[in-house]
């Protein structure tokens, strides 16, 4: 197939754009590199665009006879988006219904959108079913709501073909270790907990252990960018006309802050200071996914399954490659 990815010059679209690489299909990445890594993506694969460029979008599609978008572009802080609202909505909304008018304009039907489980806010039940109400709390989780939501009322009018992906905590880096995460500023834990192994922070910060956990501390579905890149694949493959699918894309299995940091301690050999400070805003106690249902209608397996091979993939890539992309 002929799929154009934005922000595929990100952390999860490098990911996904290899792997269709890989799976031969014809791939282009469109990223204005406002967060992205050219060095990310082959060169001969890159265009250099913005989501609010409907006549490049457009152009591309039509000289590329792309079929199908996989839409990874979007501003991802939490916390920004809570400071800066304005940015999120205008790059996460406005900029995702600028893609959507130019697919309907040159009559491209399909798209794989990256959601989070950010939309469910906190959630009643854990492992959390897609049946779960969605109720963000923060801006960004209500960015990716409206998109969901428009996606649904594209698909009823003009016959848009979609899944919506929700994520759970992206984490690991390429089996090769050519490519992994590299986010300015870092705000992800794993990551960060790299960082101090690697002696480039001091400690790391645990976010509150007075959660209603069994350590204390926030359990989170960590889940392997490569995993989330087959499930983008198999996704692609599943789309119908005027119908969404609606999933989300966890392990199942949930890991605490401490226990993010033993693993890193044991794959490192590192003693990795911790030390304990206030709740950061915003945390529910656990956000692990009930992924049956991507499971059985991806026919998908995540191959990475507990924390240790997730962080031995990501230290694989950070130690050897400190300043991430570099410059
Ligand atoms: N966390 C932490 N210290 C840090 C960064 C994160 O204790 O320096 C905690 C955070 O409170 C959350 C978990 O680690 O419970 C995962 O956070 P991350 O920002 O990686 O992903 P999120 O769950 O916010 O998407």
């Amino acid at each position: 197939m002929n799929v154009l990815l934005t922000g595929g010059a990100g952390y999860v679209g490098s990911h996904a754009a290899k792997m269709l690489l890989a799976a031969g299909h014809t791939t282009w990445v469109y990223d204005n590199l406002s967060y992205g890594h050219r060095q990310a993506v082959p060169e001969d694969r890159f265009i250099e665009g913005d989501l609010m460029d409907g006549a490049r979008l457009a152009a591309a599609f039509r000289d590329y006879k792309i079929e199908a978008v996989m839409h990874f572009a979007a501003f991802a802080y939490v916390g920004e988006s809570v400071t800066d609202p304005g940015k999120y909505y205008q790059n996460n909304v406005v900029g995702t219904l600028s893609l959507l008018d130019s697919m309907r304009a040159t009559g491209v039907e399909k798209i794989v959108f990256s959601s989070t489980c950010a939309t469910y806010g906190v959630p009643e039940v854990v492992p959390i079913t897609e049946a779960e109400k969605q109720a963000p709390i923060n801006p960004y989780g209500y960015t990716k709501l409206v998109i969901e939501r428009a996606m649904a009322d594209y698909a009823a009018a003009y016959g848009l073909g979609y899944a919506a992906l929700r994520y759970f905590n992206a984490s690991g880096a390429a089996a090769d270790g050519s490519i992994g995460e590299d986010h300015q500023p870092e705000t992800h834990l794993i990551p960060l907990v790299l960082d101090v192994a690697l002696g480039k922070r001091d400690e790391i910060k645990i976010f509150g252990d007075d959660y209603d956990t069994p350590d204390g501390t926030c359990i989170r579905d960590y889940i392997h960018v490569d995993d989330l890149a087959t499930a983008h694949i198999a996704a692609l493959e599943k789309i119908k006309s005027g119908e969404g699918l609606l999933l989300n894309l966890g392990t199942g299995e949930g890991a605490s802050v401490l226990e993010v940091i033993n693993a890193c301690r044991k794959v490192t050999g590192k003693e990795i200071p911790a030390r304990v400070v206030e709740r950061r805003a915003g945390d529910p106690d656990r956000l692990v996914a009930d992924a049956s249902l991507a499971r059985k209608t991806l026919d998908w397996q995540p191959k990475h399954v507990g924390i240790k091979p997730i962080v031995e993939s990501a230290w694989a890539w950070h130690r050897d490659h400190p300043e991430g992309f570099g410059k």
